[in-house]
This record gives structure tokens, C-alpha cells and sequence, in this order.
């Protein structure tokens, strides 16, 4: 390809002189290509992977070529675990870069920025390399080295003790971010310990609640490429989990002439790209999906066969009219009934959306029937009070239009998700963790991990071991300085673990600190509903990898990777047979080698079992003349199957039915007292995993826990409803829920091109409101919580909805003069302290008003990494979660984010970045939510219905109280 620029005076002068390199000797000549021309040379083929040869980029003008190996990996920088191809440098053994990977079948080669970001991650000059122990007092910042072996033998000990001790509910790993498909679950349970904790409840367990009590199932994997009509609940698009994934399909969808609707009362980028965008008031969100559903019914666009087969509506009528005839015209009826108070009048008062646009959109969703494709993530049922109705009631819709695992509709999360068949499978746990299930929440639909400071506090426990794992707490959590104060006190925490890749705020506050890999640097498997298809996708260390293929294999990751950063998987294995050397602990056998009896298992032999269990891949690796573990090195992905619909149709084989009974009314056959499968126009099939088999509409389980206003899918008035509003006194609702697509949830700080991109999180306001109260982009405000306050910039803009106010998450992070350096690129120097606001003593307020002051800001600074040195921001953002106290819904168990707050013109004193809070009040609002709750037991003494997922199952006897 020629040069076309030419020199400028200037340029001929300097090039002459030497005093800049010649730039343009090439002018004029053909510069020869190193691909063929075409639309894949954007790829290299994989049969160049091995010897993949590109001009280097910073000899230019001269052309020198460099060597690669290639190979994939899977993205670790949000859930939906797109690929990458990793480019080794051959001779240096670097990664030099990541691009994706066009044989993984949920990203289909493309990424998000995160994706590429795995470099700065990497290479970034302030990685933890080794793993540290404290010295000081925890918290105080003093660490030294240690070796692995070191650390190994003292946490396996501790370990083994409590469990001698039959103290199995102290032994606890806390997990942020997953995605390692079952891995965990088999540590634990070989353990014999119920010591799963997840973030889930402050992240989707509201959508997820919503989802499960309609089908169990508790995720929507939408058809997106293939629907007519997109309904999303907030951003989806641009930054909603698999976002990189649905954000192609969803535009391929419109681009095949789908519509799409958009509910936010921010205008996102998802949003401006939408055909409708529905700016709901924040929690209204259920008052329009039921208007849509009563347009739905009353004007007869619903899908009449699906609703007769697949809704439990002879329960519904029989339960409310015992005496009567049940027929599916009187169901109709029944239904126009139960929701003629949500007219669309009726939404438009409670969210803002006019009524003719609710009726539109009903109209087209109507219209769009099967080919239906909806999303609800964290959003609105992450914000509020009763926020898992909103979930329940975009369901609804699904169920209305017949769409539920249609081509174009919305499928079951779980017909899209691989399940791993593991070596040495442990049975279930024989222990039941109350501080992470505790009593009074029995629907809780994942872990109360966000109580847990509150518990401790209590004394309902301790933790003698406490791992966390990509896990930040502090800093992500409502009410990080309860955090802070329960992982500062020994008494309640023995050990604390942080198995981290990075810095954060909680880890300062561990006894050690473990560096874990990025995405290239570590083992895992993952598969997650990104379509209607069913993947997986292997990450792998490619350092270690390449070093296999060129001759130089390791034992252990760390040897291959940046100091002696290491990986969960192997370290694990390590520990466990280090906590029971001899097997009287029952451990030692599930980590023994498949292939080489008595021996201890390695990485390989584990996901060599794996994959040679994986239907259909190793018939694809034998066309390639390769084993399944093979194979899945070279490509780092696998399609299991291209599509997965109506998985409830499939039929049971008749040998299946023998000796089984069926209800005539509703079709539900029965075997030995249990529910098996549902006679559907006489076919048996599967159905979904509910009691009924069918989709509850009408939930017999709301009814027996206590909770039967909500006995069948309905609007709930949140936390934040205008209702609790003084807006004489400055009361806003702040909507802290959204992310900026740029960032990892508390991983970007590494990141150099993520933080240069997005490194501020002012609070939105619209025009309207900033006018009333006089009040200018970049002003200084201070907005107050329940429990303390911060002071950030306004931004004034017609981009949200008048009456509300919104502030992003991931910014605000911090380092104390006390903390190991890191994450420069994105961390504020603070100083804190407990010493309470006003120049009180602790003594005064007994330790337990919090402060936080910027004493510096993010400015450049000298390594060997030349771009440290040229950065242009200072600003880092705001740290707002941790003046929020915790709202756990007394259903689903998920914090409610929304918080009311008062919005003022900053005090004279005040400065940006402050913070202050009152642990003790975020404890009293705490004791006030829990009297909310309806406690168990519930039908014949259980602690949570049967029927019901339970993360890390427990023995059934366990259920009961
Ligand atoms: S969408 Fe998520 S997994 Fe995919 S490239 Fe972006 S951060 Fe990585």
C-alpha cells in the first residue's frame, strides 16, 4: 500500500538534520502486506498462531517484524466472559497485547474496551507480585513477603483445627467476581463447610427472586438477533452483564427491524438509541409493566395456547373460587380483574410515562408476540424495596405473549449455561450457615452477604477464616466503614484472606494479601446465557501455555506468570490436601488424580475430565486431530449447542412414566409423592422446575411464607416513592445504581486506558431542578443519606429525569498514606478518621462517626511505564456507597441501592471527595428493615422452601429447622 502524506517544509528540514527519524523514505513505495487482503485478515487463521508475524508498531518508520504466539483466553473483566487472543512476543515471552477471539461463540471475535484493558492490567507498575503477610496491626499498613508455602501451611492448619473443632461455619470465601463454573462448590463441599458467600444480594438477587418464584430458573437469556420487539429495564445495551454479547445481538435485532423500548429515568446511551424510551420514576417500573399487561389482556393480544398450557391458572381459580367451574375464559376474566386498577392513567401518575406511550409499546409488544426479547439485571430490581417484582413483572409479559424460550423470545437462563461434570464430586455440606442464611430472611435468594458486619456486631458468629476472593467490600458494599470496623477486630475476624489480582480498600485490611492472575494468568471455565446457544469458554495462563508448546512446561502457574502471582484453582488443590495430608478428614480423596490412582490431581488432569465430558467436543477435536483439553488450549471455546429452545417441550421417555399418576385438571404427573414432569396435549414433557411445572402465576409459595398480597405478580411501592418525600426539605431520589460502560467493577483502577476514558461520577441533574435551587454544573453539593453524607460536582442536563438524581459507581477510590501504592491511576490520596465529625472525640461518639478528607489527588508520576508520567486528570470520583446504610428486602434479601437523600449547596467546610458517616445510626436503620421481615419456619418447620435454588445446597434434612 503506498504513503500518501507528504512531508511538510518543516518535516524535510528536520528529517534532513536527523533531528527526527526519516519519516517518509517508504514515500511512494508499495510497503508489502504481511496478510492476505479480505474481511478475516483481522484474525489471524489459527493454523499461523503458532508463528503469527506483525510489523512492530514503535520501530516505526522502520519495519521490523516481530513474532507471536497466539493464544486464547477468556476476558475476566465483567461475567460475560468474552474471548481474547493474547499475542506473545516470542522473544521476549511478554503479552504484548489482546484482541478477541473469533472462535468463542458468545463474542464472536469482538470486545468491549475492558476486553484489550487486560493489558494495562498486566503490565500495570503497581501490581501486587508477591504474596504479603501484615506485621503491624491490621489495617496499618506494614507488610512483608512471604512464600507460598508458608502461607499455605499456616491457613491449612488453621483450617484443619476448626474443622476438628466441628467449627465447619467459620470457615467462609466471599466472593466478587465468579465465573469459574462449579470449581468453588467442590472445594467447599469437599471441605464439608456451608462457607459460601457471594455478592449476589447486592447485585441481582432482586431480578433473580423475581425470575425464580415464576419458574425457578432465575435469569433471562433473550433472543435478541431474533426478535421483533427489545424491551430492557435501564442500560443493557452499553453496560448490563454479557453486554459485549447482547449489545451485537440487540443491534443486529434492530437492524432486522426490531423496535426497541428503554425504561430509565436516565437518557443513557442506551436509551438515545432506543425508539422508545419510558423515563419511569425510580421503582415504578412494575406500575407499567402491569398497564402494559392489562392492554395486553384487554385488548386480547395475548398468545391464548401458552397461557392454557403453561400457566398454573386452574390453581389460580381454584384457590380463589373453590365453588366454582374452573375454565381458562373465567381465568381471563379472573385476570382482568386483578389488574383493572393499573390503567395506563394509573402508571403515568406513578412513573411519569405518558399513558399513550405505555399503550404503544403495549400495542407493538403485542404485536411482536413469540418474538418478544426482554432484560431486567440489577436496574430497578437492584434499587428498590419490592424491586424483585419488577423482574416478576417483565416476566409476566413474556408469559402474556407466549414468548418464554421461543425463537426470538426469552429463554430460561439455565437452557443456555453449561454445567461442568467434576471429578471426585463431594457430597453436600452437613452444616447450615446462619450468617449467611439467616432465619428471618427464608426467601432470601442468595447469601445476606452485605449484613454481615451487622451479624458479627451481634454476635450471631465469627469467622475464624475468612477468604475473599476479587472481592471489595469496603469500597463496594452500602456501609463500607461497618466493614472496616468487623474486619478490624479480630475477635470476629481470625484470619482474613484477599485473594486478590490488586490493591484495594479491603485488602488493607487483611492478614494476607494473595495475588491472584487477570484473565490471562489463571484457569477457569465459564458459560453464561449470552444468546440462545450454549457455550463454554476456557481462560487459561498463556504464558504458561506457550511455555508448554515451545518445550518448557511449569507445575505450578506462578513460575509462568509476573513474580509469583499465582491462580485460585492450583492453590486450592494445594490447600485442601495440605488440610488433611493423611485423608482423615474425608478431603484428600476428592483430589486425587482421575488418571493416576493415589496421586494428586493437577490443573490439567482436572479440566482434561472436564472436557472430555463436554457432549459433542471431543468428536470436535478429533476432527482436528486433537484431545478435548487440546483443543480447547488452541481455540478457547467450544459451542455445545447452536441453539436452545423450548426445552420445556422435551418429552419423557415412557419408562420413564411407569407407576407415575396424573392430575387430570392440571395436568401434573406425580411419582412417589413428587412432582415429575406435566401432561401437555397429551405429551408428557419436562416443564419448568416449579411445583406445578408450569410458569406460577399464581405462587402458592408467597402464600404459605407469609406473604400473600403477592400471591400473584404485582406492583410494590418502594422505599423511595414519592409518598416518602419531603421536597420543601431538598429530598431527592439518587439513583447510585449505574455503571459507566468503561469501567470494572473494582478493577479499572489498574487500567490506565479505562480511567483516561472515564474518571468522574457527578451527580445528574436536570435543568429544572438545578434552576429551583440555583444551582450550576460544577457546583460543590452536598447530598445526605440516612447515615452520614458526600460532597461531589453537580452536572446539570436534560439527560434525566426531572425530581431525580443519579451518581454512577465505580470512582471514588481511595488509598491512605499508610496503604501499599497502587492503583495510581485511579485512587485519591485520604486520610481517615473515627474520631468523629465536629472535633468530637471518639470517646464522645464511641468510635463510630467516620471521616474521610482528599489530602491529593491522582496526579502523574515516574515508572517504567512512560505513560504514568502523562496523566491528565486528577479527579477520581466520589466515593457514595459507603454513606449508604443497608435496605435488605424483606423477601429477596437484596439491598435496596436507592437511597433518599437531601441535596444542598455544599457547607462552608466542605470540600470534594469528603465523606462522613454514623456507623451506629447505619446500624439502627439496619435493626429497622429487620423488622420487615417474616421470619421462618414455614410449612412443616422448613427454613426456605424446597423447591427454591440455594446456593451450595445443603443435605435436605438441613432445610428444616
Ligand atoms: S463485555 Fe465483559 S467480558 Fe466482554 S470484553 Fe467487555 S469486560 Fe470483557
Amino acid at each position: 500500500m503506498p504513503t500518501t502524506n507528504s512531508p511538510s517544509l518543516i518535516e524535510k528540514i528536520a528529517e534532513k538534520l536527523h533531528l527526527i527519524p526519516n519519516l517518509h523514505q517508504d514515500l511512494g513505495k508499495e510497503v508489502p502486506r504481511l496478510t492476505e487482503p479480505g474481511n478475516l485478515t483481522n484474525y489471524p487463521p489459527p493454523e499461523k498462531w503458532d508463528d503469527w508475524v506483525e510489523y512492530e508498531a514503535k520501530s516505526w518508520p522502520r519495519r521490523h517484524t516481530k513474532h507471536y504466539m497466539v493464544v486464547p483466553t477468556t476476558c475476566f473483566n465483567c461475567e460475560a466472559g468474552c474471548g481474547l487472543l493474547s499475542y506473545i512476543d516470542k522473544s521476549t515471552m511478554q503479552v504484548r497485547k489482546f484482541e478477541g477471539n473469533p472462535y468463542h461463540p458468545g463474542s464472536r471475535g469482538r470486545n468491549c474496551a475492558k476486553g484489550p484493558a487486560t493489558i494495562n492490567q498486566i503490565t500495570d507498575t503497581d501490581r501486587i507480585l508477591y504474596p504479603q503477610k501484615r506485621t503491624g496491626k491490621r489495617g496499618a499498613g506494614q507488610w512483608e513477603r512471604v512464600s507460598w508455602d508458608a502461607v499455605l501451611d499456616d491457613i491449612a492448619g488453621r483450617i484443619r483445627k476448626a474443622l476438628q473443632e466441628k467449627r465447619h461455619n467459620e470457615v467462609v470465601y466471599h466472593v466478587g467476581r465468579p465465573g469459574h463454573e462449579g470449581y468453588m462448590d467442590r472445594i467447599l463441599q469437599s471441605w464439608g463447610v456451608d462457607g459460601h458467600n457471594s455478592h449476589t444480594n447486592i447485585c441481582s438477587a432482586g431480578a433473580r427472586f423475581g425470575y425464580a418464584i415464576w419458574q425457578m430458573y432465575d435469569r433471562p437469556s433473550p433472543d435478541h438477533a431474533n426478535a421483533n420487539f427489545i424491551l430492557l429495564i435501564s442500560a443493557h445495551l452499553e453496560s448490563g452483564h454479557y453486554f459485549n454479547p447482547h449489545a451485537q445481538r440487540i443491534i443486529e435485532g434492530m437492524m432486522n427491524g426490531a423496535k426497541l423500548a428503554v425504561m430509565d429515568p436516565r437518557l443513557s446511551n442506551t436509551a438515545s438509541m432506543a425508539d422508545y424510551w419510558m423515563p419511569t420514576y425510580p421503582g415504578s417500573e412494575a406500575a407499567v409493566l402491569l398497564a402494559i399487561a392489562k392492554v395486553i389482556i384487554d385488548e386480547r393480544l395475548y398468545n391464548r395456547a401458552y397461557l392454557c398450557d403453561w400457566v398454573n391458572w386452574q390453581q389460580y381459580l381454584q384457590h380463589e373460587r373453590p365453588n366454582d367451574e374452573v375454565t381458562f375464559d373465567d381465568f381471563i376474566l379472573a385476570l382482568k380483574a386483578a389488574y383493572k386498577e393499573y390503567t395506563p392513567a394509573f402508571a403515568e401518575k406513578e412513573s411519569g410515562v405518558p399513558a399513550k406511550t405505555i399503550v404503544e409499546v403495549a400495542r407493538q409488544i403485542g404485536r411482536a408476540g413469540t418474538r418478544f426479547a426482554t432484560h431486567n439485571w440489577r436496574s430497578a430490581g437492584s434499587g428498590n424495596l419490592g424491586g424483585w417484582a419488577v423482574a416478576r413483572c417483565l416476566h409476566f409479559l413474556n408469559v402474556l405473549t407466549g414468548s418464554v424460550g421461543t425463537v426470538g423470545g426469552t429463554s430460561p437462563s439455565a437452557w443456555s449455561k453449561f454445567k461442568p461434570t467434576v471429578p471426585h464430586k463431594p457430597p453436600a455440606q452437613k452444616f447450615w450457615n446462619e450468617l449467611h442464611f439467616p432465619n428471618e430472611y427464608p426467601l432470601a435468594h442468595y447469601e445476606m452477604s452485605f449484613l454481615l458486619p451487622h451479624f458479627l456486631k451481634e454476635g450471631r458468629g465469627k469467622l475464624d477464616t475468612y477468604f475473599t476472593r476479587v472481592f471489595n467490600p469496603v469500597w463496594t458494599y452500602p456501609d463500607g466503614f461497618s466493614w472496616i470496623e468487623a474486619l478490624s477486630d479480630e475477635s470476629k475476624v481470625g484470619l482474613h484472606a484477599a485473594l486478590t489480582p490488586t490493591w484495594n480498600e479491603t485488602a488493607y485490611f487483611a492478614d494476607y494479601v494473595l495475588p491472584m492472575g487477570h484473565a490471562s494468568e489463571r484457569h477457569d471455565i465459564i458459560s453464561y446465557e449470552t444468546h440462545s446457544g450454549l457455550w463454554i469458554a476456557f481462560r487459561q495462563p498463556v504464558l504458561r501455555e506457550a511455555r508448554r508448546k515451545m518445550g518448557k512446561p511449569v507445575q505450578f502457574t506462578y513460575e509462568s506468570n509476573p513474580g509469583e502471582v499465582w491462580e485460585e484453582d492450583e492453590f486450592w488443590i494445594e490447600l485442601s490436601w495440605r488440610i488433611d495430608p493423611d485423608g482423615s478428614l474425608g478431603i484428600k480423596k476428592h483430589f486425587i488424580s482421575p488418571y493416576r490412582p493415589g496421586e494428586k490431581i493437577t490443573i490439567d488432569e482436572y479440566y482434561q475430565y472436564i472436557f472430555e465430558r463436554t457432549p459433542g467436543l471431543p468428536e470436535k477435536a478429533a476432527e482436528h486431530k486433537m484431545t478435548p483439553l487440546d483443543y480447547m488450549r488452541k481455540f478457547g471455546a467450544f459451542e455445545v449447542e447452536q441453539t436452545s429452545y423450548n426445552k420445556h417441550l422435551r418429552p419423557i421417555a415412557a419408562a420413564d412414566l411407569q407407576g407415575a399418576e396424573t392430575d387430570s385438571a392440571t395436568g401434573l404427573i406425580k411419582k412417589a409423592g413428587k412432582n415429575l414432569d406435566v401432561l401437555i396435549n397429551g405429551v408428557a414433557c419436562e416443564g419448568f422446575p416449579t411445583p406445578s411445572r408450569k410458569q406460577e402465576f399464581f405462587s402458592p409459595t408467597m402464600i404459605d411464607w407469609g406473604w400473600s398480597e403477592y400471591k400473584i405478580p404485582t406492583y410494590i411501592k418502594s422505599h423511595i416513592h414519592p409518598d416518602t418525600l419531603d421536597r420543601s426539605k431538598g429530598e431527592f431520589p439518587l439513583v447510585p445504581t449505574f455503571r459507566l460502560p468503561t469501567l470494572i467493577h473494582s478493577r479499572s483502577g489498574n487500567a490506565k486506558w479505562l480511567y483516561e476514558i472515564s474518571n468522574r461520577n457527578p451527580i445528574w441533574m436536570h435543568t429544572s431542578d438545578a434552576k429551583k435551587l440555583g444551582i450550576q454544573t460544577g457546583d460543590l453539593l452536598r447530598v445526605t443519606t440516612d447515615i452520614g453524607y458526600f460532597v461531589d460536582r453537580v452536572w446539570v442536563t436534560e439527560g434525566i429525569k426531572p425530581g431525580v438524581v443519579a451518581c454512577s459507581h465505580h470512582l471514588g477510590r481511595w488509598r491512605r498514606p499508610q496503604d501499599a501504592v497502587g492503583n495510581r491511576w485511579a485512587t485519591s490520596l485520604v486520610e481517615i478518621n473515627n474520631a468523629g465529625a465536629n472535633g468530637r472525640s471518639p470517646l464522645q461518639n464511641g468510635g463510630h462517626q467516620w471521616q474521610m478528607k482528599t489530602i491529593d489527588t491522582i496526579r502523574p508520576y515516574k515508572s517504567s511505564d512512560p505513560d504514568s508520567a502523562r496523566i491528565f486528570w486528577s479527579d477520581g470520583g466520589v466515593h457514595q456507597n459507603i454513606t449508604f446504610p443497608v435496605h435488605p428486602d424483606p423477601i429477596s434479601g437484596m439491598h435496596c441501592w436507592h437511597q433518599k437523600v437531601r441535596i444542598e449547596k455544599a457547607h462552608a467546610e466542605d470540600r470534594y471527595g469528603d465523606v462522613f458517616v454514623d456507623t451506629q445510626k447505619s446500624f439502627e436503620i439496619y435493626q429497622e428493615w429487620l423488622k420487615m421481615t417474616r421470619p421462618a419456619p414455614g410449612p412443616n418447620g422448613l427454613r426456605r422452601p424446597l423447591w427454591l435454588n440455594r446456593p451450595l445446597r445443603p443435605v435436605e434434612e438441613l432445610f428444616y429447622l
